[in-house]
């Protein structure tokens, strides 16, 4: 369970936020709440234990459900929301809690989301108008607020934007733009998961391109790199969007197609293959391709899965290329 609890706090990022907040705020707002009650101000106490229960139930529907983004949304609500009632019911002393709120709601939440909710708790401070001593004060809050928004948002907009672009650098091959094999990984585990689950058929397609090798070797590697790419843009023009196409590695791809049954499958791989030999050339000719196909079969593993269809594509090769053997036609003729 501590394993478990340690393993999510360091991979899931918005997650140790939240929970570094709400403990900050638990332990940052309790010795008010107390010292509030203590000295009779009933509406202070109430309204800070209820800022505290408020980010204590964000943080555990945050571990329950790992959904981060509605949590981390609500309690940037909350924060900015506390601080504008703390500074409503105490006064200029309250008005301090804003600031580190302004700043973590980038945290918690989307930039845009985050500047919205900023803005409008600097605004509803303003209105309310209590809280400030003169106008000269109350507009320099408003200044100082705006322009410690205004920082965290560009910073958290960049660590975004590189966030993504490292997110596509390790996911994304950079030829053929297809996803590479890390990512194909993870989304075998993930159809794996959903066929228990959920009885979806899925239905894994290896394809490794014919004599590559003499294709680089008499023509090129530039003519090598253009058959990838142009076999990509042809197969995925030819696939449904739920259909994944990932590069296994060198010419070898793979194809991962849910909510597939048997006869659909060979009339789709009957299909690819048609079009493939119509389209698919290089200056000395056709090209061809060999796929080995393997639908999913309830309790195996991602690998097992894959070894299936690496089987039947090692049989496609081995009796002559240009073809399309299934695992289960293999185990039928062995049977
Ligand atoms: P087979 O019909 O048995 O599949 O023969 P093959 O020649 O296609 O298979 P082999 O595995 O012997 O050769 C694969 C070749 O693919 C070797 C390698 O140089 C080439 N290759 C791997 N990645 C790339 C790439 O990104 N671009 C190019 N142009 N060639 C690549
Ligand atoms: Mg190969
Ligand atoms: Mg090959």
């Amino acid at each position: 369970m501590a394993v478990t609890m340690l393993y999510r706090l360091k991979t899931d990022f918005r997650l140790s936020i939240i929970t570094l907040l709400a403990i900050s705020a638990i332990l940052g707002i309790s010795p008010f709440a107390v010292m509030r009650f203590a000295q009779g101000n009933v509406l202070a106490g109430v309204v800070d234990l209820s800022i505290m229960l408020a980010i204590t139930a964000g943080m555990v529907y945050a571990w329950i459900t790992g959904d981060t983004g509605r949590s981390g949304f609500a309690m940037a609500l909350v924060a900015c929301g506390g601080a504008v009632a703390v500074g409503a019911v105490v006064g200029e002393p309250g008005l301090f809690w804003l600031y580190p709120c302004l700043v973590t709601s980038f945290f918690l939440t989307e930039p845009r989301y985050a500047i919205f909710i900023n803005l409008a708790a600097v605004l509803a401070l303003m209105a309310h108008g209590v809280a400030f001593s003169s106008s000269v004060q109350m507009w320099s809050f408003a200044a100082t607020a705006v322009v410690v928004s205004c920082c965290a948002y560009v910073f958290a907009h960049r660590n975004e934007n590189q966030r993504a672009r490292l997110e596509h650098l390790a996911t994304i091959d950079p030829l053929t733009g297809v996803k590479n094999r890390r990512s194909m990984d993870q989304e075998l585990a993930m159809a794996v998961a959903s066929a228990s689950r959920n009885g979806i058929s899925y239905a894994l397609v290896l394809l490794d391109i014919d004599y590559f090798k003499k294709i680089n070797d008499e023509h090129g590697h530039n003519v090598g790199d253009n058959v990838l790419v142009e076999m990509v843009a042809l197969i995925e023009q030819n696939i449904r969007k739920s259909d994944q196409l990932f590069r296994f590695g060198g010419e070898e791809f793979v194809l991962l197609m849910p909510g597939v049954d048997e006869t659909g499958l060979r009339a789709v791989m009957h299909n690819l293959q048609h079009i493939m030999r119509k389209f698919l050339k290089h200056p000395g000719g056709q090209v061809t391709a060999s796929f080995g196909v393997a639908l999913f079969q309830s309790g195996e593993s991602p690998d097992d899965w894959l070894a299936r269809a690496d089987d039947a594509l090692y049989e496609a090769k081995d009796t002559g290329r240009d073809r399309i053997v299934y695992a289960d036609d293999i185990v039928a003729q062995r049977g």
